[in-house]
């Protein structure tokens, strides 16, 4: 290969954009958002959360109170954190070149043929992102590539960032409809 060290710098996987290298390993992946349509839905979904919040946290909540408001933005900030790791940060491509030193080789069930890696039990090979990702849990459209070992946390405390935004949401309606009503 001629293209000199920078290829490193830029090196993607599958359909991954990955970039950021800690130890040749990329630190953030971007799923495949402008090849497909799938990637739309990260934009759509994170810019309906950041509207709406900031609606909520303009309008409503200073009608409440200021503690509110203070709550709301602690709320509504882990969510949006949350869900922009779990877009940007590398789900756990596989990469490793050699086999696993159990003595099996090319042509075995743990050889990926698709990306030409050595898979550890829990990796498995994802169409969408045309990778192996470890600890794989499924590929989700919402943040445009696979949920693996690597944002597995993240997509978690998103989903816990939704039910507590949708509690803490329904209660500050609650009370704003009582301080309109009295
Ligand atoms: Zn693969
Ligand atoms: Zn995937």
């Amino acid at each position: 290969m001629e293209k000199g060290s920078h290829q490193v710098l830029n090196k993607n996987y599958g359909h991954l954009i990955s970039f950021g290298f800690v130890e040749g390993e990329p630190f953030f992946c971007i799923g495949p958002h402008c090849k497909y349509h799938i990637g739309r839905y990260f934009l759509c979904l994170f810019s309906f959360f950041l509207v709406t919040s900031l609606l909520f946290l303009l309008v409503v909540c200073p009608a409440v109170s200021s503690g509110n408001t203070q709550l709301g933005a602690m709320i509504f900030g882990f969510l949006l954190i949350n869900y922009l790791l779990a877009a940007v940060i590398n789900p756990g491509v596989e990469t490793r070149k050699e086999p696993l030193g159990n003595g099996e080789g090319e042509g075995s069930e743990n050889f990926c043929s698709e990306c030409e890696v050595y898979r550890e039990e829990k990796t498995e090979h994802c169409d969408d992102c045309g990778v192996c990702i470890q600890g794989y849990d499924h590929h989700c459209p919402w943040t445009s590539k696979c949920i693996g070992k690597g944002n597995i946390c993240f997509f978690y405390n998103f989903l816990i960032g939704i039910l507590i935004s949708f509690i803490f949401c329904t209660g500050t309606l609650a009370m704003f409809g009582q301080v309109h009503r009295g």
